[in-house]
């Protein structure tokens, strides 16, 4: 039924039952036709916002862009996914460079591991001859965050070793958080003995470099 002034959706069925909105966004998915039938396309479709009736199960919805707190909902979202891929690509150039003063190997970005059925990606990893860094990238550097990331990290070198062939490769792998520099980040996430790599976007380098690569590395850097 139509949507009244104060936004109530009243039952087909029950024309003095008001429907209830079920909580959030949801979305009405896309068919594609393939050369193996019709398949869903769960990346593309509608958003929605759904009502239904308690009574007689009735579903009603409407385009999501038309209702309240759509455009709070997909701004507070993109803004974030921004600046965490901004700061992960500039990471992830900053590092590349590192790799070659170091003598990488290689420095990948987006590294998916598989173990056990769990899939994981690892932000960026870099291999030495002797030893692979695996990089966990936070673009925010508050202590809920770092201590989260650290755990991240952490994990992600223990999925990576266990994704390997220990006796074909018996290289040590390091677990290192990347956060934006600035604030009261400490050097190291104390709880799991991480190092906290401390990016300066303004000036394109890292702040602490020498913590994870010290002999490597000229000072300075
Ligand atoms: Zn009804």
């Amino acid at each position: 039924m139509p949507i009244d002034k104060k936004g109530v959706v009243y039952c087909v069925n029950h024309p003095r039952h008001p429907m209830t909105r079920n909580s959030g966004f949801s979305a009405i998915t896309a068919v594609e036709a393939t050369n193996v039938g019709v398949v869903f396309n769960a990346s593309r479709g509608i958003p929605v916002v759904v009502f239904y009736c308690g009574e007689c199960g009735y579903v009603e919805s409407y385009a999501a862009s038309k209702m309240p707190g759509w455009n709070e909902f997909i701004r507070d979202r993109s803004e974030e996914t921004d600046v965490s891929r901004v700061f992960e690509s500039e990471v992830f150039e900053a590092l590349e460079v590192i790799g070659g003063r170091v003598g990488a190997q290689a420095v990948e970005r987006n590294v998916s591991v598989h173990v056990g059925g769990v899939l994981r990606e690892i932000d960026v990893v870099m291999y030495l001859e002797h030893a692979v860094y695996v990089f966990e990238v936070k673009s925010n550097n508050s202590a809920g965050v770092v201590g989260m990331g650290a755990l991240q990290a952490r994990d992600a070198a223990r999925m990576l070793a266990r994704f390997r062939d220990p006796r074909a490769d018996k290289r040590i792998i390091y677990p290192v958080l990347v956060v934006p520099a600035g604030g009261k980040v400490t050097s190291l996430a104390k709880a799991e003995e991480v190092p906290v790599l401390k990016y300066n976007s303004m000036e394109r380098r890292f702040e602490n470099i020498e913590l994870v690569f010290g002999g490597l590395i000229a000072a300075g850097g």
